[in-house]
């Protein structure tokens, strides 16, 4: 059992798919692990940190050659895959609605694809769960990066020159993201409020010691569906949302906006006219900006000004902590294949749930129903 780790191909792109610590327990379980040379350079991992955790360390025809399983952070490109052996596993994010075509191509090569984003959201598969490990450190970095932009302090200061008044942050959209911006914001000195549509996250944002800003009860609208996910709401959900935002948003200095709806394209939360009510040199932070923005405006790897307020769209965000996102993300996989690692086979043996919630493609086809729906 072979399992090749490549170097990320992707523009931007600093993690990696595997570290020294889950090469050790791979080769612990019996297999033999090869990394592609440079693999963790961008996530400060050196080669001979692999080489001395058990793997051996090459090119990438060398990496891939009669490999069993690919592992990557982003699906690797098809035409680049030479060497593995049919039907190998190619396991990693493969973001199956964007990159479509790709999908067909891992079918057509013989490969079967495993999307790590596709993990069902049920307690035994939490510690294999790429979105949340990786929105975690996203909802992070999103305040540090509003905290760099914005041109006053967090906290409020008390100084003998007078005192300097604490920032105000909303969190638009609680789930994982949201949570631990909360959290930082809160660390940092921010008085802090927070949104959703799901009613369940109002207790989260109590225990954190933030505000919840709800629209009062709408009858029939629970905002939560499938696997805890947020549903699309009704318009007139939407109009009563913009509505209070419109006020709440008026008197705030940073805005972290975090809401996705699976599948679809990110919801809109904030229009130019509510940016206009802001004050000059506050900072919106879109972290949906690459499922299509929260906030109007907003531009996938830019920070844009408009009405005097930054606009910041920084693409892939996990990226930008690319040592810790990578040790969680390698963590993730590692979980995912020992948990289903067969001894007397010597290699990882899907069942039914999780197989085909992940599979999307086996036996030259795309199998997977969300693709075929
Ligand atoms: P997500 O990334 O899909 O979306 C982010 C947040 O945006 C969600 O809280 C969503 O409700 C919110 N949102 C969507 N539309 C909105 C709108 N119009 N206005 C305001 N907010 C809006 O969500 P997520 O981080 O993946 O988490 C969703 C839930 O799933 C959470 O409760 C999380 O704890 C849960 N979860 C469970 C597991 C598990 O059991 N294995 C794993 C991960 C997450």
């Amino acid at each position: 059992m072979k399992i090749a780790v490549l170097k990320e191909a992707a523009a931007g792109e600093r993690r990696v798919s595997a570290t020294p610590e889950t090469v050790k327990k791979f080769v612990g379980l019996g297999a033999e692990v090869s990394v592609e040379a440079g693999a963790g350079a961008d996530a400060s991992i050196a080669d001979q940190a692999y080489a001395d955790a058990g793997a051996t360390v090459g090119a990438r025809t060398a990496t891939l050659k009669d490999a069993d399983i690919v592992l990557g952070v982003q699906g690797p490109d098809p035409a680049n895959l030479a060497g593995a052996k049919p039907g190998a596993w190619i396991v990693a994010g493969l973001n199956p609605f964007g990159e479509r075509a790709r999908v067909d191509a891992y079918a057509s090569a013989g490969f079967e694809a495993l999307a790590m984003e596709f993990m069902p959201r049920i307690t035994r598969a939490q510690s294999m769960d790429i979105l949340s490990s990786q929105s975690n450190l996203s909802g992070y970095k999103a305040v540090l990066d509003a905290a760099a932009e914005y041109g006053r302090a967090f906290p409020m200061m008390m100084t003998a020159a007078g005192t300097v008044s604490a920032a105000k942050v909303f969190v638009m959209g609680v789930g994982v993201a949201g949570l631990q911006a909360i959290a930082t914001a809160r660390r940092l000195g921010a008085q802090v409020s927070a949104t959703d549509v799901r009613a369940a996250t109002k207790e989260q944002i109590l225990s954190l010691g933030a505000k919840p800003i709800f629209v009062e009860a709408m009858k029939g609208i629970e905002g939560e569906g499938t696997g805890g996910y947020a549903t699309e709401m009704s318009d007139e959900y939407k109009a009563a949302q913009a509505e209070l935002v419109s006020s709440h948003i008026a008197k705030q200095d940073i805005v972290i906006t975090t809401a996705l709806i699976p599948g679809r394209p990110a919801p809109r939360l904030i229009s130019d006219a509510q940016i206009a009510t802001m004050k000059p040199g506050s900072v919106i932070v879109d972290l949906a900006v690459e499922a299509g923005g929260n906030v109007e405006g907003a531009v996938a790897g830019e920070i844009v000004t408009i009405h005097g307020v930054k606009i910041v769209g920084h693409r892939n965000v996990p990226s930008r902590l690319a040592a810790d996102s990578s040790a969680l993300f390698a963590r993730n996989l590692f979980n995912f294949l020992s948990a289903f690692w067969d001894k007397e086979q010597g290699k990882p043996v899907l069942d039914e749930e999780i197989g085909n919630a992940i599979r999307l493609t086996q036996g030259g086809k795309v199998v997977n129903e969300r693709l075929l729906g």
